[in-house]
């Protein structure tokens, strides 16, 4: 069983490999075209969504489209963001070297494995299982260590390991949870989309300085909504 594991894993690590060759100038235009020109500056980000191969999580039938400037269908009625608005949010978290972030809404893993190329640890829950699994055998396959998944519902956030320099919702409602803004560190940024679930919302970042909160509004975005476990 461990021979069959360690075969599989290197067959993917190869094709991995020549895929990353043929997706390689599609990433780099992305990023030269979709990001930068849009005015994203953060040398971290831009070289993390250089880095991450993001035809590795779309369903096999999207990978061509992985680099194309939209959100693509990942199963279960939920969506991987367009690649602009990864690189913003991540921008807008000001990642760093010895941070760590905390994101509600793994999806594909994407947005988490972008984090973690920048920071030290990743902490990420997922509501919906089958994509929570997903999510979790794509990243150790990848050899993300330093992201660790969770089954849940994320609207409680993830009090045994907070607090969180980075708190980044991938998922909208008209509200930011409570418990996340207590898990906020000090000095902590949160940015989540804010509003009407059903249709737009505005890009909220929350800052903790001194215990006090303050909140700044931005562009208006279109996420899926954040579901609750009954
Ligand atoms: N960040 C993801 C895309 C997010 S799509 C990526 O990079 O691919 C939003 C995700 O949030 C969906 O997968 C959805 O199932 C999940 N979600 C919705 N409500 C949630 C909740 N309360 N807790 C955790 N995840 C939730």
């Amino acid at each position: 069983m461990k021979i069959l594991t360690c075969i599989l894993s290197l067959l993917f690590l190869l094709t991995t490999r020549q895929e990353d060759a043929r997706y390689a100038g599609e990433r780099s235009r992305m990023v030269e075209t979709q990001i930068a020109a849009r005015g994203i500056t953060d040398q971290a980000t831009l070289r993390a969504m250089g880095k991450v191969p993001r035809h590795l999580f779309v369903p096999p039938s999207y990978a061509s489209e992985a680099y194309s400037d939209r959100p693509l269908p990942i199963g279960y009625s939920q969506t991987i963001s367009q690649p602009f608005i990864v690189a913003y949010m991540t921008q807008l978290a000001r990642p760093e070297k010895g941070k760590k972030a905390l994101e509600i809404g793994t999806g594909s893993g994407y947005q988490a494995a972008v984090l973690a190329e920048i920071i030290d640890t990743v902490y990420t829950i997922e509501i919906v299982p089958e994509l929570a699994r997903e999510a979790t055998a794509r990243l150790k396959m990848l050899g993300y260590n330093n992201i660790k998944t969770r089954y849940g519902d994320g609207y409680r956030g993830w009090p045994e390991k907070a607090p969180f320099d980075i708190i980044i919702v991938t998922a909208a409602a008209d509200h930011i949870p409570e418990p996340l803004k207590e898990q906020l560190a000090e000095g902590g940024r949160l940015v989540m989309p804010v509003g009407n679930p059903a249709t737009v919302q505005q890009l909220i970042v929350l800052t903790k300085r001194k215990g006090k909160i303050t909140e700044q509004r931005l562009e208006p975005v279109r996420f899926v909504p954040l579901k609750r476990l009954k």
